[in-house]
Formats: structure tokens, sequence, C-alpha cells
């Protein structure tokens, strides 16, 4: 016979869940307005929310605007009830940073990465979180951890990371032996997307979004209905190697050509030394062993003919690559991060007109890109943030169950 005390539980445990994700997706917002999200009945869900006004989780925190009838009371949860940590693990810099409930960052540790194996780098993220844990803020709930390369959120193993010398690392297992908390890990430009979501303003009410990440490497995140879209391998949105130029630039995987070797902010910095020769009038090309990623971007601003073509030419073949990943997924919102955006709007512009002309007209149409606003923020919140998007039962005290 089925135990019926443990299915009443377990449904308890799902509505509650369902409800903080309502709330943590949504927030402020009203009891009447989260039992029409949820399809759970008002009675329940006030019931879950008395719950966890006790608990100090929620609070009620104004009115919201009258549909007829009286002012709802407008709910969120308590921003420093509890803490997250998110971590990025950049290139050349790991940032981590306590944050609240409502994706304010309340503490920031940076450490520099230099040419470190991947012993070296696993150090070092233990270093960072063993000073972000000795701050103070209390309770920490977990750790969610954004990091490049190819990653299997679900066992919480790094696939492979070139730059940090990882392969088949467990990441989420060495953390959990040694801190003792749950932990969530995945690819960085993922994160980055569900920080944008989340946080950047880009919360579309039919929850799809793309956020290409634009840095030395070049990745998308992809959320469908609000949720992270990973694909069957976990690689869902890398385009960086995805062939643009037959015959191109050797690239750091090792084939030629890839999107990374054109619009990546290492490539420009490579190809405007390499076709430095070319234009006696760029001041940009008068030292070549001096071009650097701020000096084009200086350089570009100023007008600088050598400046435009890479990086007009990395915008081009960006928009080429935006157009087929419109053409698989008819998503109409992009936003584009990372230090590439530095080139601002003429820039986008030649990505969307690229995009424009290489997508299928209908669906391209109707396609926006922007440019993200939340720089280094992005992937700490979207790392954090999907710890709890993973298990909302993480907002609880284990000893209120
Ligand atoms: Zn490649």
């Amino acid at each position: 016979m089925p135990n019926a005390k443990a299915t009443h539980q377990k449904t308890r445990q799902h509505n509650r869940d369902l409800v903080l994700e309502t709330i943590f997706a949504n927030q402020p917002i009203s009891r009447a307005e989260i039992a029409r999200v949820t399809k759970l009945t008002r009675a329940t869900v006030s019931d879950l929310i008395a719950v966890f006004i006790e608990e100090g989780l929620v609070a009620e925190v104004g009115y919201g605007a009258s549909m007829g009838g009286k002012l709802p009371i407008l709910l969120s949860l308590v921003a420093d009830s509890r803490f997250v940590i998110g971590l990025n693990l950049g290139q050349d810099k790991f940032i981590g940073s306590v944050v609240n409930l409502q994706g304010e960052i309340k503490e920031t540790v940076e450490l520099p990465v230099s040419d470190s194996d991947g012993g070296q780098a696993l150090q070092l993220v233990y270093q960072m979180l063993d000073r972000l844990l000795k701050k103070g803020w209390q309770p920490i709930i977990g750790i969610g951890v954004g990091t490049p390369g190819l990653v299997n959120t679900r066992d919480g193993i790094v696939v492979d990371a070139v730059n940090l010398d990882w392969q088949n690392l467990p990441l989420a297992q060495l953390l959990k032996d040694r801190y003792h908390l749950p932990v969530a890990v995945l690819n960085d430009s993922q994160a980055n997307a569900i920080g944008e979501f989340m946080y950047g303003g880009n919360h579309a009410p039919d929850g799809n979004l793309v956020v290409v990440n634009v840095r030395h490497g070049i990745g998308a995140g992809i959320l469908i209905n609000g949720r992270l879209f990973q694909g069957d391998g976990g690689g869902a949105g890398e385009i960086g190697h995805v062939i643009v130029q037959e015959n191109g630039t050797l690239c750091r995987c090792g084939k030629r050509g890839c999107l990374e070797t054109v619009s990546s902010a290492s490539a420009v910095v490579q190809r405007a030394r390499e076709f430095s020769g070319q234009y006696a009038g760029s001041k940009l090309a008068q030292d070549p062993a001096k071009i650097s990623f701020d000096s084009i971007v200086a350089a570009f601003q100023a007008g600088d003919p050598l400046a435009q073509r890479v990086v007009l030419d990395a915008a081009h073949y960006l928009g080429m690559s935006i157009a087929s990943l419109v053409g698989t997924l008819n998503i109409q919102k992009i936003v584009i991060t990372g230090e590439m955006a530095h080139f601002g709007d003429t820039w986008l512009k030649v990505i969307e007109e690229s995009m424009q002309q290489a997508g299928f007209t209908h669906m391209v149409q109707g396609t926006r890109i922007e440019i993200g606003k939340l720089d280094y923020r992005g992937y700490i919140l979207g790392a954090s943030s999907l710890l709890l998007m993973e298990d909302y039962s993480l907002l609880f005290n284990q000893s209120a169950d």
C-alpha cells in the first residue's frame, strides 16, 4: 500500500518549491498572481506564504496596482535572509561574490590567474571560497560556479576547460567534500545567460532568450521557457568552434577558421597585427607589437581603418553565426555581452545587418539584438541563481521539514 503520508509530504514540497520559484523569478508578486502562475489554489498559496513569512524567508513589501477591488499585497524574498556564493572563473582572473536573494552582491574577491596548471587553478578556487566564507555572511546555502569549457552540469564535472587545464574534473564533488554545501557547476556563457535573464532586464514574458558571450572565447547560453537549455551533452550554445572560414586561421581547438578565430577579443588583436602591413595610413599599424585590445578600442572609436577592418569583420562573422542560431531556435531576443561589446553600436549594427543578410528573412526580421548591461555580475548572478533554479528547497531550513 502506498504511503499516503509520504505522498502528501512530497506534494507539499513540490508545491512549496513551485511557489518559491515563482516568487524568485517574478518578485515582487501578489498571492493571487502566484496562484494564477502556479495553478495552485489561493488557499494552498496563502498557507505556504504564511510558513515562508514565519521562516523569515518572504516578506510583504507593498501594494500592487488594483485589478478592481482592494490593492493586492506584494511579496518578495527577504533579501538578506539567505546568501549564495557565485564564482566566475575567467580567462585572466577568478571573481567570487556573496550574493543575496535579490541578486545584490555583498562581497567580492578577485584573484589573478597566471599560467597555471589544473592543480593550481583548483587551489585558487579553494583560496577564493575560503576567503568568501570567512566574511561571515550567514546562512550560505550553496555555491554556484561558472567556468569556461564544456561542463556536465548534472554530474558537476568540468569535461574540458582548455585554459584552466581541467579534463573530467569532478569539481562539484570536490567542493561538496571540502565545504559541505550544495554546489552547481555550469559553463560561464550559460551562467551569464541566466544572469541576464534574471537580473539584466531581459526577463521576456515567454521566457525565451539567447545571450551570446563574446570574450576571448565565444559561447551562447539559451533559455527556453525560463529554463536553461543545455542540450544532450551540456554544450548547447557552443558556437565558438564552428567553422566560419574554411582554411582560416588555426584555432586553439586544433581546427581552422572557427568563429573564435575572427570574432573574439583575442582574434581582433591577432588579426590587427597580421594585417598591419596592409594599412600604411593606420596609426594603429605603426607599431604592430604594441597592438592590444584596448588600443584597438581607442583606434576604432577614432575611425582607424585597420581597427575598422578587424572589428567589422568580427561583427560580420558573428552576425552570420547568430543567423544560424535564430534559424534553429527562432528566439526573437538576443543579448550580446563580453569585452567585444566595447565596440558599441557601430559593431552591433554590422552584426544585425549580417544576421539579416544571412538569415531566413521572416525569422530574422522579428529578431532584436541588444548589448547586455550586467558586465561581470551577469556570470556571478547566473551561477548563484542556477543553484536555486535546480533546487528551491535549498531556501528552506533543513530543520523545517
Ligand atoms: Zn576552434
